[in-house]
């Protein structure tokens, strides 16, 4: 008889649906047509009423099945009730048909953590940049992100009536990354992808040092990452803080999946340990192939003003 899956697969395939049931509050919220924003530090870093719901849908459904598992979300809720028709109980079969890899086998629960980004690109969300929109469920075990989920509610929402409406990736260290076609980017040009709404002179001129062919600006880190793995980017460079963990443990993990890297400018790995501050102070470089060749030509004056 078959061994019951292993917690991390179940962790995964239970991610994958509260994803998707997300990604449909995200939707809901837009079409009902009242955002409810907020402003947390400023104009540039917004709360909407999609950010609160999923929110608590992700950690309530997750903190149900998986009690012990630490869960970090983004967003500071003053303890509201979280109505049932928030909380998701599904999970994904295909997932659970999939190997753990023996190295994940024994994790308990105690041992994980969950990084939540609610909705990633919360500002475009606002401007009415749909595609830029994305859900991220991170795991993280020894301090290392090893399995994630990026739900993108709008993928294809410029296709057409015909099209099916929004996506889910899913992936773990060591058995791959599904739900989409891996890219390579055009071998030889240098494509950056980098914020549309958080730039700064230090951004600019980081990018500049690398001698772009083209500068893709637009929002998400979770959609930034998805540009890597498609082949639309060959270089996701961020020299700013503001980033956070809950916007790099998803796409890292998907990313370390099909052999990309994502570190912060100085070269250093993330840790996602749940002491760890939250804010990637200095900076994100990621790519999925060639990492070499930007990181050597990232500027010393560019590393010297962000302290990791
Ligand atoms: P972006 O590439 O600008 O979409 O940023 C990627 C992620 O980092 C998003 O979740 C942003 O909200 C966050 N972020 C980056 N810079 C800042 C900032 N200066 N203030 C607040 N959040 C930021
Ligand atoms: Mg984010
Ligand atoms: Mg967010």
């Amino acid at each position: 008889s078959m061994a019951s899956p292993a917690l991390l697969m179940r962790v995964v395939a239970s991610a994958y649906s509260v994803a998707e049931k997300a990604a449909k509050i995200v939707r809901n919220v837009m079409s009902a047509g009242d955002l409810g924003i907020v402003e947390k530090t400023g104009a540039n870093d917004l709360q909407t009423k999609a950010d609160r719901l999923v929110q608590m849908s992700i950690c309530a459904s997750l903190a149900r099945k998986f009690p012990k598992v630490t869960i970090i979300g983004e967003e500071e809720l003053s303890s509201e009730e979280v109505t049932e028709d928030l909380i998701e109980n599904g999970h994904c079969e295909e997932i659970l048909k999939k190997t753990c890899p023996a190295q994940y086998t024994g994790i308990k629960e105690e041992e994980l953590v969950i990084w939540v980004d609610p909705l990633d690109g919360t500002k475009e969300y606002t401007e009415g940049l749909l595609d830029h929109v994305t859900v991220l469920i991170g795991i993280a075990y020894g301090g290392k992100a090893i399995a994630g989920v990026i739900n993108q509610p709008y993928y294809n929402y410029e296709a057409g009536a015909d099209a099916v409406l929004g996506r889910t990736i899913w992936g773990v260290l060591g058995l791959g990354a599904f739900g989409f076609q891996l890219t390579e980017a055009p071998a030889g040009k240098h494509i950056i992808v980098t914020t549309r709404s958080h730039s700064s002179t230090l951004v600019n001129d980081c990018i500049s040092a690398l001698n772009p062919d083209s500068v893709i600006r637009v929002g998400g880190a979770g959609n930034k990452i998805i540009q890597l793995i498609e082949g639309k980017a060959s270089a996701y460079v961020f020299a700013s803080p503001g980033c956070k963990k809950w916007d790099t443990c998803a796409p890292e993990a998907i990313l370390h999946a099909v052999g990309g890297k994502i570190t912060d400018i100085h070269g250093n790995p993330f840790q996602y340990n749940k002491e760890v501050k939250h804010m990637n102070s200095a900076g994100v470089l990621a790519t999925l192939r060639n990492y070499d060749y930007y990181a050597s030509r990232i500027p010393n004056t560019v590393k010297q003003s962000l302290v990791p």
